[in-house]
């Protein structure tokens, strides 16, 4: 209840977008965070919005550029719980650089993307998540272009925790982002949630009639990365639960020589004579 806050949301009725905000907010709660424990930090997009709407630190930031601004809020206070969010075009599109570097680069913070399959803000464009064939304003004839499997390519990108979810499946999705939160690492949530406005194709009627719920596989094993491979292509990638998870890798924090975890704020800067001439002396 604590990260509620007093602001209405203004996503359309129906979008999926209520129940990801629902979700980190039981998810924070379950995994017994404060609010003041919480960074939420949000692309562009109608996606982007949900940083404003959680009782938490929060910064909406700019177009595809969550996951740098979470980053450098993770390296400055340790302490803190780090979620980026933002949706396919954010994360899948503008930001694919910056999503691929912290997915190798392994930073203990947690990607929350929501994934509609076409940029609802701008009022309905093809995403680098629609499907081929998908009518839009932009694509008038229908896409040409191949549609981004995210999940294959973080997992081949070195991703420590990869997992999927729909939004209609409220249990499923606020227990993947408190694994998420506990993970050591980086970890990624794909969240089917649909776009009731502007996609008339990927309707939650469609999502159910094409998800696997890796619930249904009982010998599934998120620890084999080719396991994770093999089902995701074999399924198109319509899996949902946890698909991947290394707990052997370490997050960055852990490997970054003398790094100190304290925050920055709480950390003297006081250099002696001999360490800032040893300082200027690397950049000479
Ligand atoms: Fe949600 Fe689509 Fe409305 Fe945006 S336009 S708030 S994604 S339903």
């Amino acid at each position: 209840k604590e990260f509620r806050n007093n602001i209405k949301p203004n996503w359309c009725p129906g979008c999926g977008d209520f129940s990801v905000q629902a979700a980190i907010q039981r998810a924070a709660a379950n995994v017994g965070l404060e609010p003041e424990n919480l960074a939420v930090i949000s692309g562009i997009g109608c996606s982007g919005r949900i940083s404003g709407y959680i009782n938490a630190y929060g910064l909406h930031g700019i177009h595809g550029r969550a996951l740098p601004i979470a980053q450098g809020v993770k390296l400055a206070n340790r302490d803190l719980t780090v979620i980026a969010s933002g949706g396919d075009g954010d994360g899948f599109a503008i930001g694919i650089g910056h999503t691929i570097h912290a997915i190798r680069r392994n930073i203990n913070i947690t990607y929350v993307v929501m994934d509609n399959q076409i940029y609802g803000l701008t009022k309905g464009q093809t995403s680098p998540r629609s499907g081929e064939g998908f009518k839009t304003k932009s694509t008038p004839e229908g896409s040409i272009e191949s549609t981004l499997s995210p999940l294959e390519l973080a997992i081949s990108a070195g991703a420590t925790f990869v997992a999927q979810s729909f939004s209609s499946d409220l249990k499923q999705l606020t227990s993947l982002i408190e694994q998420g939160i506990q993970h050591e690492g980086f970890s990624l949530i794909n969240v089917f949630s649909p776009c009731v406005t502007f996609n008339k194709v990927n309707t939650y009627d469609w999502f159910k009639e094409h998800i696997t719920n890796l619930d249904t596989m009982p010998d599934y094993d998120p620890s084999n990365r080719t396991l994770a491979m093999t089902t995701l292509m074999d399924t198109g990638s319509m899996i949902t639960g946890l698909i991947y998870q290394n707990k052997q890798k370490k997050c960055y924090e852990d490997l970054i020589h003398g790094f100190k975890p304290e925050a920055l704020v709480n950390q003297s800067l006081a250099l002696s004579e001999t360490e800032f001439d040893n300082l200027v002396a690397e950049f000479r």
